[in-house]
């Protein structure tokens, strides 16, 4: 599609977190009661200061928010029983509501949550043998109408905020089986979270922070096409994830078919700046790229992107195409997924293949949400 047209959704208004709240009002309605969830540690320094408080109630309430998740204010055992009962009277904690969970033959749970304002977004639990992994959402929908992904079909709704990313935690790790095993974190999910910078980031500190959820920087990743302004920014916060790079093309001609926003960031501009990406513990930017059939899978595609990564310290994770009927490719055959790897391992490059998981169950992104639209629910919605 033409970029020109998906231009002002490509910077859509920030949306300010809890802008609209009313601080001070002892009568507001339960409507109007400010969120904490998703404030950082000053905006609850500042709560704390409203109330009369000391500012290290203000850490108390971050601990009890992120690191052991209480979902009530009077869970908070060593606040005092007042300032529990004022904190209930004045503000609120809020996670997204689940409005439909499923639960694939592989151990994948897909969440479709329901955000305040009816907006749903899709979050996933992958459990694996050694550890569990939670794919997030950052937007509601997307603008960027990449050709093969159908959370672009589904338009694009609005920002999410602070605490609706982290609230995707909560809710996933909440319903997860109480295993010891660790938890990555990868934003792959509906979105692109370089154009929601703001709060992808303040999630991302408060998801980082060792007295927060406490996510070592090496277990997440952000997945991103590569928002160049936003990705310059990102390399200067003192604790980054993770880096990822949606490709999905060896040149900028192909991926401009696949990628409108090829036309806005080229990809040569977007592998440099990958590159000079710092990365948690020395870690490798990971290029992704998926397989679709006839399009992009040949071996001489496989040539042209091993010249195009040669020398770049980096890993390339093929991801063979999960295929939807509002789609106009067909995944890649295992022949030609096995040839392409060959082709770039031989050229010295670290290449893995994704697995599909979940497929029983729409696991891939705007999966759940497009059919949702089209049809009533085939399971009953159950809570967390
Ligand atoms: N906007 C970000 C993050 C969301 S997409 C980005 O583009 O990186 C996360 C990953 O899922 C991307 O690599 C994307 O290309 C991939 N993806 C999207 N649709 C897919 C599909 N139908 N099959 C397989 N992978 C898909």
């Amino acid at each position: 599609m033409p970029l020109g047209s998906a231009r002002s959704a490509l910077e859509p208004p920030m949306t300010e977190p809890h802008s609209e709240a009313e601080p001070g009002g002892p009568e507001t309605s339960p409507v109007a009661r400010l969120d904490l969830f998703g404030l950082d540690r000053t905006g609850l320094a500042r709560v704390a200061g409203e109330l009369g408080e000391p500012a290290y109630r203000g850490a108390q309430l971050y601990a009890w928010l992120y690191r052991k998740r209480a979902r009530r204010f009077e869970d908070m055992t060593n606040l005092a029983k007042a300032l529990r009962q004022r904190l209930a009277a004045r503000y609120r904690l809020r996670w997204p509501s689940l409005a439909e969970r499923r639960v694939s033959s592989d151990g994948t749970v897909k969440y479709l949550l329901r955000l305040e304002d009816g907006a749903t977004v899709e979050s996933v639990y992958i459990p694996e043998e050694r550890r569990r992994t939670i794919c997030l959402s950052t937007q509601a929908g997307c603008p960027l109408k990449c050709a093969f992904c159908l959370t672009g079909v589904g338009g694009y709704k609005r920002n999410l905020t602070v605490g609706e990313i982290l609230g995707q935690v909560a809710a996933v790790m909440d319903d997860a089986p109480p295993q010891r095993l660790p938890w990555n974190v990868v934003m792959m999910g509906m979105g692109e979270p370089l154009l929601n910078y703001e709060a992808t980031a303040g999630a991302l500190r408060i998801l980082m922070d060792p007295e927060g959820f406490a996510v070592a920087p090496k277990k997440l990743t952000l997945s991103t096409v590569g928002i160049l302004p936003a990705l310059a920014k990102l390399m200067q916060e003192p604790v980054r994830p993770n880096l990822a790079i949606s490709l999905h093309a060896p040149n900028a001609a192909l991926r401009r078919e696949l990628m409108p926003i090829e036309a806005r960031y080229p990809l040569e501009a977007v592998i440099a700046a990958a590159q000079r990406y710092a990365l948690p513990r020395g870690g490798r930017v990971t290029y992704e790229y998926v397989l679709l059939r006839g399009v992009n899978d040949s071996v001489a595609h496989a040539r042209e992107l091993a010249r195009l990564l040669s020398g770049s310290r980096c890993k390339v994770n093929l991801i063979p195409l999960n295929p939807a009927p509002e789609l106009p490719f067909a995944p890649p055959t295992p022949e030609a997924v096995d040839a392409f790897c060959a082709v770039l391992a031989d050229s010295q490059l670290t290449v893995s293949v994704r697995r599909p998981r979940g497929r029983d169950i729409l696991a891939a992104c705007g999966q759940l949400q497009l059919k949702r639209a089209a049809a009533p629910p085939a399971l009953a919605p159950a809570t967390p």
